[in-house]
């Protein structure tokens, strides 16, 4: 059977699963969502003995149908490979009584990795179905995490172009390091003179520019983009809550059947979503937990049925959750409005009018399967030092936001269901603020000199990511302002 998508801002439209991932975006500005969710086809009893790789065949040929079996299989196999420091990829850490799936195996030790490392060969892959001939050129602006990690997933990818571009002042040393001394003979990497809202500004001003377009076009490349909200990183998101239900019921933690809930430290909705549409195809999830931290609009919303972003924009140790528009979060509202395209559309039109809208209670009623709860700055430090000292597991900020959640929503509603928290960096990737939580005595220490520090405190040896980064050469030294990235793109993508 054959699945095909539509826009959350127009029913009418329909494309097939390669189309919806060569563009991202639909025409009228929605995101793309099934026709109908699909339910798993392979038992739960199977689904026990899978390693990582045929569980993402199992779940991703119910979505992506106009995908070949080998075509599938060889980008899972060119994703899923020894670039991840375990052959489980997400593996599930006990401690306590709660189980931590952790994200943050791939190539650049944060969750991230898990879909951008397949995202470029679903693009190849899709621009083959479609008989593009172009060269497909992926432009990014980044507050650290999902630049580096798309560079990693699309270097030396054939048929594709990477330009990324940062904040020069905006993101940590580790995450700048990580970003200028990525290898690869189709990648750049370009710090502006201004902050990340200027680099987004820029990235989308040079999408909409119909006539560069055109001339790039000539010259052979179109654009594409990696950002969250394409269904070719949705999906292989699905697979891990899968993976990680199978693997309880594998390792005879749960019963048959039983239901777990699962609590996802939230920023565009991506994550959280994923796991919504997994419980969609059949796995056994009560209760789906978003965390938020003090940029805490979802956990308003769920408490209101108000989304308003008008809000002072707080800057966190959770960076990648210091996010007021919640992209992915349309595909639930086009769900709760019963598929209704023109009620979500007025919906999101408000939101970039007034910044605000408000669901009906229809619409609350159908929200049942969520809980939500925030993380102060204190409480998340907090988290991470108790669960240290308690247990020896160290966690990253993100994580550790969710992992408070997790208690507070257990104490609030006496829920005693197992939890899974989805754990999405690795704790060296937030070296400074994870050291400074467990003793105040890091305070004014160097980033770098802090690495060590934690690889005795944790005992968990020092990726392969970071002790890279310490010796690599610098690749990337380009730098311009906001109003020139025109200028660069053209520069970089004519004379290659
Ligand atoms: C991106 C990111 C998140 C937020 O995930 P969403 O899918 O955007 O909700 C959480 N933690 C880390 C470390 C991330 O990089």
């Amino acid at each position: 059977m054959n699945l095909y998508y539509k826009s959350t801002r127009n029913s009418e439209l329909r494309v097939t699963a390669s189309e919806a991932i060569l563009k991202g975006l639909a025409p009228d500005g929605g995101l793309f969502v099934p026709e109908e969710m699909p339910v798993l086809d392979v038992p739960m009893e199977e689904l026990k003995g899978m390693t990582y790789q045929e569980t993402a065949y199992a779940v991703m040929k119910q979505f992506l149908t106009d995908f070949t079996e080998s075509e599938l299989k060889n980008c899972i196999a060119k994703a899923y490979d020894p670039k991840f420091d375990t052959e489980e990829i997400a593996p599930l850490a006990k401690v306590d009584d709660i189980y931590y799936l952790e994200l943050f195996h791939g190539a650049t030790i944060a969750f991230k990795d898990m879909a951008l490392s397949i995202l470029p060969h679903l693009m190849t892959t899709s621009a083959k179905k479609n008989h593009v001939e172009n060269k497909i050129v992926i432009l990014t602006a980044t507050s650290g995490d999902t630049g580096k990690a798309a560079l990693a997933g699309f270097a030396d990818v054939e048929g594709t172009r990477i330009i990324v571009f940062y904040p020069k002042n905006g993101v940590s040393k580790v995450q700048e390091l990580q970003m200028v001394t990525q290898k690869g003979n189709n990648v750049d990497v370009v710090a502006i003179h201004g902050n990340f809202d200027d680099a987004q500004s820029g990235v989308k001003a040079i999408f909409e520019d119909k006539e560069f377009a055109a001339e790039l076009a000539q010259s052979g490349y179109q654009f594409s983009s990696a950002n969250s909200i394409n269904i070719g990183r949705l999906v292989p998101q699905v697979v891990y809550y899968v993976y990680a239900y199978a693997k309880l019921l594998e390792n005879e933690e749960i019963a048959d059947g039983e239901e777990i809930n699962v609590v996802v430290p939230t920023g565009n909705f991506g994550n959280i979503l994923a796991a919504y549409y997994a419980k969609q195809m059949g796995v056994p999830i009560a209760k789906l937990v978003c965390a938020s931290n003090e940029n805490k609009v979802l956990f308003d919303f769920f408490q209101t049925g108000t989304y308003d972003k008008n809000r002072e924009f707080v800057l966190t140790s959770s960076p990648s959750m210091d996010i007021l528009i919640s992209s992915n979060l349309e595909r639930l509202i086009y769900l709760i409005a019963g598929e209704d395209s023109v009620k979500t559309k007025e919906l999101m039109e408000a939101l970039s009018g007034s910044g605000s809208y408000t669901i009906t209670e229809e619409m609350r009623a159908k929200l049942a399967d969520f809980a939500a709860g925030y993380a102060s700055e204190d409480e998340t430090a907090g988290q991470i030092r108790a669960v240290c000292e308690k247990t020896g597991y160290v966690m990253d900020t993100h994580t550790a936001v969710a992992s408070y959640v997790c208690g507070q929503y257990r104490s609030k509603t006496e829920d005693q269901r197992k939890c899974v928290v989805a754990s999405t960096a690795s704790p060296y990737k937030f070296v400074k603020s994870v050291m400074t939580a467990i003793d105040e005595k890091y305070v004014p220490a160097d980033e770098f000199e802090l690495l060590k520090e934690l690889q005795d405190t944790s005992g968990i040896a020092m990726p392969h990511a970071i002790e890279e980064i310490l010796h690599a050469k610098i690749l990337h030294t380009l730098e311009c302002d906001s109003d020139k990235m025109k200028e660069i793109v053209k520069g970089l993508c004519i004379s290659c």
